[in-house]
């Protein structure tokens, strides 16, 4: 029998971006009710101010938690590239100007590998979740090539240049369904969900 989502555990996923909040809201159907910071009523803008994603990952679901006193979790993600040292990193959203604008940030990426011959990267995400006060934090990573000129539209940020590996096709072409299975985030948020199982059984 389906539960009631009602009667399931809360869990606040601290992001301001819906499509994250419907992707992993879905992932974790059925084990956790999870309530967005817009159906919280939560409209300010979160700090995000640390060198690492770990510490970003837990400023936000810090930030959060310190304010409602709920069990919440937070991620970010960055993509490393090999040949530029890990950048962008924690730096990717803005790492062509504060605009924070893809097409610019995937075409200085581009503009630095020209002449690479190495063209490895991963996309990293880090999860922290905060739960009955403590910090639990949880790393997915796909690993993956700079594609030379960005194909797809699917998907966001610097989707349309990444290709995983043991693909041939960008992140951009695939479907959403696809690409979570394999990704980042999803790698992540299954960890996560192994967790919660593990807690829901020892209570
Ligand atoms: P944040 O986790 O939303 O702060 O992501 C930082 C930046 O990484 C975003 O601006 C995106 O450009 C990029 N990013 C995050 N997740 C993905 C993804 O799944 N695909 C492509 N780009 C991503």
């Amino acid at each position: 029998m389906k539960k009631d989502n009602n009667l399931l555990p809360t869990l606040i996923f601290a992001t301001a971006n819906p499509g994250k909040a419907k992707e992993v809201g879905e992932l974790l159907a059925g084990l956790m009710q999870v309530r967005s910071l817009k159906d919280i009523g939560f409209t300010e803008d979160i700090p995000e101010d640390h060198p690492t994603l770990e510490a970003n990952a837990i400023q936000k679901a810090r930030h959060i938690y310190d304010r409602y006193s709920e069990d919440c979790f937070a991620e970010d993600t960055g993509m490393e590239v090999m040949a530029l040292n890990g950048a962008p990193g924690v730096y990717s959203a803005r790492y062509a100007g504060p605009q924070r604008n893809d097409l610019e940030n995937m075409d200085l990426v581009l503009k630095n590998l020209t002449d690479k011959e190495d063209r490895s990267a991963q996309f990293r995400t880090v999860v922290a979740l905060i739960l009955k006060g403590k910090v639990h934090t949880f790393e997915g990573i796909v690993k993956g090539k700079i594609a030379t000129i960005k194909t797809g539209e699917k998907g966001f940020g610097y989707d349309p240049i990444f290709v995983p590996d043991g693909y041939s096709i960008s992140f951009a072409e695939m479907e959403a369904g696809e690409k979570n299975k394999i990704s980042h985030r999803g790698r992540a948020i299954e960890k996560l969900i192994t967790f919660l199982k593990q807690q829901t059984t020892e209570r």
